[in-house]
């Protein structure tokens, strides 16, 4: 049967991830947050690996969202053509550099329904500039922690909505403003989605399913 972790055990868990790396950072390559803004868009069902590959001559050519509005769409899809989706995203990409100019003097606003009001940036996307840029707790859920804070029961949910507004209940303050960095990093390189490394996971103990792990 699937419970949740206690308080005990999410304090510990968080802790572990911590001590083995205690400022966690995006893999995503940015110099600005403007061009952080630019890479998330751009990562939707894509690697960072492959986004930043894509974004070094990119940013290189357009690192501001006049350079960008200039590029014109079909010179942001010449950069982009190894992502996925990336017509729509180099529409969209060209579209939020025309508001930025148009409305908000170039500049990323910090504010959640302003980021969202912008093309092709959701939910998801305004948590990470929010979180990355602003150092503001939000929990930008992806498939990554969808899938950990289901399996360990640190935060189920049936959506990532609910997982979000879980991890926000649950993560305990101290830890609010990473928590989505560590479990991104346990979720790619070590609960991955086809064989989650039980054997070698330090948070086991702590987890809902490592702890009914047998070998
Ligand atoms: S013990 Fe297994 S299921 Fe639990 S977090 Fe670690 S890798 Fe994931």
């Amino acid at each position: 049967m699937r419970t949740s972790m206690n308080r005990d055990q999410i304090d510990t868990f968080f802790a572990t991830l911590k001590a083995a790396n205690p400022q966690p950072q995006t893999e995503l390559a940015y110099s600005s947050v403007f061009e952080l803004l630019a890479a998330v868009l751009l990562s939707a069902q894509a690697t960072d690996v492959g986004v930043n590959k894509a974004t070094r001559g990119l940013f290189a050519v357009a690192p501001t969202p006049q350079r960008m509005l200039a590029l014109g769409v079909a010179g942001i899809e010449a950069h982009i053509k190894t992502i996925g989706l990336y017509r729509n995203k180099a529409r969209h990409l060209h579209e939020t550099c025309r508001r930025l100019m148009d409305l908000h003097g170039g500049e990323v606003p910090r504010e959640r329904d302003l980021l969202e009001a912008l093309p092709g940036v959701g939910r998801k996307t305004a948590n990470v500039v929010l979180n990355v840029a602003f150092g503001e707790p939000t929990m930008a859920v992806d498939t990554h922690i969808f899938r950990v804070g289901n399996r360990t029961g640190l935060a189920p949910g049936k959506t990532p909505l609910a997982v979000e507004m879980a991890l926000l209940r649950r993560v305990p303050p101290s830890y609010r403003v990473d928590a989505h960095h560590w479990l991104i990093l346990h979720g790619r390189y070590v609960c991955q989605a086809r064989s989650p490394r039980c054997g070698v996971c330090t948070v086991r103990a702590t987890c809902d399913t490592g702890r009914r792990w047998t070998g």
